[in-house]
């Protein structure tokens, strides 16, 4: 009998395990419909270019990281990679706002923690005493038991309080536009849980990593792809999922629809959806947020009550174009990190059209500013015309702009940054036994669950497609 899958969220990852569940069913012969279920009326979730006046404008994700590689195999097999493009080699450099002034990133960071000696004794961001305390790092006896902690304990366990406020915490935050003293540990960077178990200290576990040898090349994948860190596609990133839209024409798509109720029927499950209409479904893949999966499990079993406490926070950007000649500053590099310390509303700054060659004419700057973090929400209840004076006066203050842009775009992505809490990763491992249990076949995956980046939700889409193929294989 004729298969049918539902896809319910129609983001970078249902998407994606959408796109190899059609292949791989194709490859082993098994008939199947597909359907993908989208609450608004279109396909790509937070990813989303905006093209005006010459100008290639990101309004949620601007890159994603080039070492993870789910992105580069998804992005080879739609034939996409001579689009590929890397941040612009002589804008590398990246600043923190320190008391009110613009100060280098030290070289030698990585992921916010110091590797180099030297920069490290000669930056201005640390006072002497925060540097002798990151230096205890090489000292201090590891942690004893494998339990999880908070990202923020960990880095001041391990490097002091003003590593973390100054240097790693700005940098990290950006990522999750999290507290540190809130996320897990376990479940953003794994990596130096296991640098402390294995080398004692972070420094010297981070300084073994950089030995290790780099990725091999994937044959036909340009080189810029292992010499720029962050990597984006020319036209944008919606050329992703136009692209995976284009790949999944002859599947059923059911967009401005949200799934409002899903039960299970026997070995099947029946999806309700908001314009009253109902899908059957032998397996669903739940892509949406997590807050959103909450809804429609937390009557269904107890555990899923741990997706109620995945908080999502609000962050807006807002995309600003001006001649290049009404802008006296520099631009000589990629931005500037604001440390949550400094009490200003723009959390970060992308000096957009240095760091993206491609993304403006060349007589135009185009700056994208960043608000919104966990603790930090109060512009939620502002007018928009206040968030627009007030950014407007902070670029004015930090970087001397009194210009009136040609246009500002502001993009307001509410409850969008998911927050892992800490034991995030125990309770999602109970939570799919559950899942397995009470409901098999309904899979969870996405920003939610294994990681934010573009990568991670591609991987994750992946897996749950994978996942999805080995029991519809065990039910033939
Ligand atoms: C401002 C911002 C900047 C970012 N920058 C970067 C970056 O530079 N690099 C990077 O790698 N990552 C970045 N991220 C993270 C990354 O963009 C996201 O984590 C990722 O795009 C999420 O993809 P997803 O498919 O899991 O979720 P989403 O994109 O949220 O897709 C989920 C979809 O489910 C739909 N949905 C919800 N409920 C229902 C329902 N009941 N029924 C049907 N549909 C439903 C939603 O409408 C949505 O389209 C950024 C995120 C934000 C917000």
């Amino acid at each position: 009998m004729r298969k049918t899958i539902a896809v319910v969220g129609g983001g970078i990852t249902g998407l994606s395990a959408a796109y190899y569940a059609r292949k791989w069913l194709r490859e082993r012969r098994i008939d199947a419909e597909i359907t993908i279920i989208e609450e608004t009326n279109r396909l790509g979730g937070k990813i989303r270019t905006l093209h005006r006046d010459g100008f290639t404008i990101e309004q949620g994700p601007d890159s994603f990281i080039a070492r993870k590689t789910a992105v580069l195999e998804l992005i080879q097999e739609l034939g996409l990679e001579q689009r590929l493009v890397g941040t612009n080699p002589r804008a590398r450099k990246n600043f923190i706002l320190h008391h009110g002034r613009f100060h280098p990133m030290p070289p030698g960071l990585m992921l916010g923690i110091p590797t180099q000696m030297w920069p490290m004794v000669k930056t201005g961001l640390l006072s002497p005493v925060g540097k002798l305390r990151a230096g205890l790092d090489l000292l201090l006896p590891a942690k004893r038991d494998e339990g999880d902690e908070s990202l923020g304990g960990f880095i001041r366990r391990r490097l002091g309080r003003e590593v973390l406020e100054n240097l790693t915490e700005p940098l990290l935050a950006g990522i999750y536009a999290g507290d540190t003293a809130e996320l897990s540990l376990k479940a953003t960077f794994p990596q130096f849980m296991e640098m402390e178990r294995k080398h004692r200290s972070l420094i010297l576990g981070l300084l073994a990593s950089k030995k290790q040898p780099p990725p091999k090349p994937r044959e036909g994948v340009p080189k810029v792809a292992y010499s720029s860190m962050f990597l984006t596609l020319e036209g944008g990133l919606t050329v992703l999922t136009e692209a995976l839209t284009a790949a999944l024409q002859e599947e059923r798509v059911i967009t401005g629809q949200a799934v409002v109720g899903l039960t299970r029927q026997g070995h099947r499950y029946e999806l309700e959806l908001s314009g009253a209409e109902q899908v059957e479904a032998d397996a669903v893949i739940l892509a949406t947020p997590a807050n959103a999966a909450a809804r429609l499990l937390q009557e269904q079993f107890d555990a899923a009550a741990h997706l109620e406490q995945i908080r999502y926070v609000s962050v807006a950007n807002l995309a600003l174009a001006y001649r290049r000649e009404e802008i006296r500053h520099d631009l000589n590099g990629s931005g500037v990190l604001i440390p949550r310390g400094e009490g200003r509303m723009i959390t970060a700054i992308t000096w957009t059209s240095s760091k993206w060659l491609h993304s403006a004419p060349e007589d135009r700057v185009l700056l994208r500013t960043y608000i919104g973090r966990l603790g930090d929400q109060a512009w939620t209840q502002l007018p928009e015309a206040e968030v627009r004076r007030r950014v407007a006066a902070e670029l004015k203050e930090l970087m001397g702009i009194e210009a009136e842009p040609l246009f500002c775009e502001m993009s307001s992505l509410p409850e969008s940054m998911p927050q892992y809490p800490v034991g995030h990763v125990e309770r999602l491992q109970e939570l799919r036994g559950e899942l397995e249990r009470t409901m098999p076949g309904v899979l969870l995956c996405g920003a939610g669950y294994g990681g934010v980046g573009i990568p991670d939700c591609i991987r994750q889409g992946k897996e749950a497609a994978e996942a999805m193929l080995t029991r519809l294989g065990d039910e033939r």
